[in-house]
């Protein structure tokens, strides 16, 4: 009998290992037992073929904005520890609405998955680039240098710049995307919202001066929020853990 394709939503009380299976195949992944796999290791691999697909965006195979959003936080701490600098991008394709309008929702999803494939090979392996709305994507950089964000986020810019998207034998469409981008402040444990928020206002930034650019709000600008300075006091009076050295905005 072939899987049921799952239902929109899905109660996880009554979840059953044939909801598992169809959800699987339904993402193409393998949800059958294979010959001679033992039912633990097929159990397991039923668990972790779920746990992927819960983190990834359907369209494109990017992280979800779920999943983006943990790994913002578990970047974070690490900011916080470490003094590494890390760099949040978003970036948005510029009027898209109109390849919509013009071309038909097929070939906008097809500009969607192209852009979520040009954007993965323009970083390293250990960048994550996500799907955070519908034609906005973010990609978080740990460990990138405040010297080379302009040179990264102009790099990814043009190369979308540079994508023909073939959408039938005679037509090619071509999109740009603005980019706005915000580093951690170091030292410092701030929160996923003011960091997000942070780049989106250079996102905002990017498009009012014309589109098809990028505006990086570098350390050096960060001027420290009254609720991050709360969250930095709140760290210190945690005698349990040491607080770390503050090291002065802009530091090489
Ligand atoms: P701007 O340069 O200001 O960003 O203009 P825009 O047209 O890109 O922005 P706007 O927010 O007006 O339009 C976004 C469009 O993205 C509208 C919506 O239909 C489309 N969109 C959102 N999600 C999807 C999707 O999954 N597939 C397709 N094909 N289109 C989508
Ligand atoms: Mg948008
Ligand atoms: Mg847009």
């Amino acid at each position: 009998m072939p899987p049921r394709a799952p239902s929109a939503s899905i109660d996880l009380d009554t979840l059953r290992l044939d909801d598992a299976r169809a959800l699987l195949s339904h993402a193409a992944q393998d949800g059958t037992p294979a010959p001679g796999e033992p039912p633990t290791a097929y159990l397991q691999r039923l668990i972790d073929g779920l746990c992927e697909l819960s983190a990834r965006d359907p369209l494109t195979g990017l992280a979800n904005r779920r999943h983006f959003r943990a790994l913002v936080d578990r970047a974070i701490e690490t900011v916080a520890r470490s003094g590494d600098s890390a760099l949040l991008l978003l970036l948005d394709i510029d009027h898209f609405k109109a390849i919509n309008d013009t071309h038909g929702h097929q070939a906008g999803d097809q500009v969607l998955r192209a852009v979520a494939a040009c954007l993965t090979h323009c970083v390293r392996p250990m960048d994550t680039v996500a799907r955070y709305g519908g034609e906005e994507f973010a990609v978080l950089l740990p460990n990138c240098q405040p010297l080379y964000g302009e040179t990264v986020a102009e790099r990814i810019r043009r190369a979308i710049e540079a994508l023909a998207v073939a959408t039938s034998p005679v037509l090619e469409l071509r999109v740009t995307i603005s980019i706005g981008g915000a580093f951690a402040p170091e030292w410092i444990r701030s929160t996923a919202e003011l960091w997000l928020e942070r780049a989106d206002l250079q996102l905002y930034r990017a498009k009012r001066e014309g589109r098809n650019r990028c505006a990086i709000d570098l350390p050096r600008q960060v001027s420290v929020s009254a609720e991050e300075k709360g969250l930095l006091f709140e760290h210190f009076g945690n005698e349990a853990e040491p607080a770390p050295a503050v090291v002065p905005q802009g530091k090489p």
